[in-house]
């Protein structure tokens, strides 16, 4: 399996490559050559799996240039209880009939994130050592991304994290999460100043070309592929949960994704272009609505970063997703003429128009959407913790808000649960009176010592950081 660029201007290239790369010379961003299919026989034999060899099964279709056995040790090395908060590694929870959360947040940083991030660390050290080579990742974080980078990368060898976040802004348990880390290749660096600054200086280190290879620099967003891939898994594994049983093996379910950069909502497109029996994809967003405008539209119009609404799904507050060029390929019937005519229309117009189009995004790819509110998250955390006794996290309330209207009988209706509640917990005790509860293991950890330098928004500076402890 090799990889191109949706836009054309890139050589067929092996998966490793496209891996220590972020965005394709051309701009544009890896896609494989052809998605990979699954045969209903091979369905039913992935059923009794192990999650970290249903992760090999999937994974080997998208990864041909690590030996079968590296590869499988690599996800059994992942996707192990320890990690992953017991056997199961990701529980399905009923809500309500025909309702339930996918537990992604089990993880050491408690967000979905976790779940590719956790085989990215694994992945980047295993190939950097087979090519005697390092790398720096430089990122900034609003919060998930980077304490799951982090927890990832920790203690890895041949790798080095520097990721700044902007100083005061994160939850108190965020920070304590991220700037706790005493790990000696993790670097905390807070940034006076707000989430955007951080992405220029990192947009800034990046584009000095001589600086990025010189320190081997690279990043961990949500545009790889790999982490799309690793995704892909989960899929499968929601799918054979909840039709354990089914009369017709190949029976369907509904997605409902919480959404933001795009990057989770895509596998489950893949998952279904596979062969998966997926019946509907919910996309839910929160206030910052320019994906659900697209599928309810068929109009794409991001907005700029001054028309982006700070929410209480801090997580989900994106205007610009990252990943949505991936889906407009394969819309385009994988074109990259084509796809490139409308990001041109786009730099130019700011907007592009494929409303003609609009009925196939149902009728043929299963996406539909809809938006919830910070009245809808406050609501939805205390209806469901009324009727099944469960918290849950404002981005997964916002998912069950958006897909509770196309719940069908006899199609379980699976929630993504992107977040643990205690990662939020203004909002939970907004909405319940009282704080989120807080899983074993994480008491206290406001108090633990922090390991983060504050600077001013100087880019000069951060790279005088990373040329002194870089890996
Ligand atoms: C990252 C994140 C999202 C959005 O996921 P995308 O892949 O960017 O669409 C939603 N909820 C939480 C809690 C997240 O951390």
């Amino acid at each position: 399996m090799r990889y191109l660029s949706t836009r054309g201007g890139m050589a067929p290239q092996p998966f490793t490559d496209v891996l220590l790369e972020g965005l394709a010379p051309d701009g544009g961003l890896a896609v494989p050559e052809a998605i990979p299919q699954v045969s209903p026989e091979q369905l039913q034999a992935w059923r009794a799996l192990p999650y970290a060899d249903l992760a090999y099964e999937v994974l080997k279709l998208f990864i041909t240039d690590i030996p079968e056995d590296d590869l499988r040790a690599l996800t059994r090395a992942t996707y192990r209880p320890e990690v992953f908060g017991g056997e199961a590694i990701v529980p399905l929870k009923p809500l309500n009939p025909g309702l339930f959360l996918l537990g992604l947040s089990e993880g050491p940083t408690l967000a979905f994130k976790d779940m590719a991030m956790q085989f990215l660390g694994n992945l980047f050290e295993y190939v950097l050592a087979r090519r005697g080579s390092t790398l720096n990742i430089l990122g900034a974080t609003s919060g998930d991304t980077g304490s799951a980078a982090e927890y990832a990368m920790r203690g890895k060898k041949g790798v080095a994290v520097f990721m700044l976040s902007p100083a005061g802004r994160m939850s108190a348990f965020q920070r304590a999460q991220m700037y706790s880390l005493q790990d000696d290749n993790i670097h905390n660096i807070a940034v006076h100043g707000v989430f955007d600054d951080c992405q220029d200086i990192v947009k800034a280190v990046s584009g000095d070309l001589t600086f990025k290879t010189t320190h081997r620099i690279g990043a961990v967003n949500s545009i790889n592929w790999a982490r799309i891939a690793a995704q892909v898994v989960y899929y499968f594994h929601g799918w054979r949960l909840a039709t354990a049983g089914a009369a017709d093996p190949m029976a369907q379910v509904s997605f409902a994704v919480p959404s933001g950069n795009f990057g989770n909502i895509l596998a489950g497109h893949v998952a279904r272009s596979m062969g998966l029996p997926i019946r509907r994809l919910v996309l839910a967003t929160n206030e910052n609505n320019v994906l659900e405008e697209f599928f309810r539209t068929g109009i794409y119009r991001p907005r700029a970063s001054s028309e982006t609404y700070e929410t209480s799904s801090p997580s989900m507050d994106i205007s610009k997703a990252s990943n949505f060029e991936r889906f407009v390929y394969d819309l385009m019937g994988r074109d990259p003429v084509r796809l490139k005519t409308l990001w041109d229309q786009l730099a130019e117009q700011g907007a592009f128009d494929l409303s003609a189009r609009q009925p196939s995004l149902e009728a043929q790819y299963g996406f539909v959407s809809g938006t919830s509110t910070h009245a809808d998250r406050l609501a939805t955390i205390r209806q469901v913790r009324a009727e099944t006794g469960v918290v849950i996290d404002p981005h997964t309330a916002d998912g069950v808000k958006v897909a509770r209207p196309y719940v069908e009988p006899g199609i379980p209706m699976l929630v993504l649960e992107t977040a643990l509640p205690v990662k939020f917990s203004a909002t939970i005790e907004e909405a319940l009176g009282e704080p989120a509860p807080r899983p074993a293991g994480f008491d206290g950890i406001e108090q633990l010592p922090q390991r983060v330098q504050t600077i001013e928004p100087d880019v000069q500076v951060v790279k005088d950081l990373i040329a002194a402890s870089a890996a």
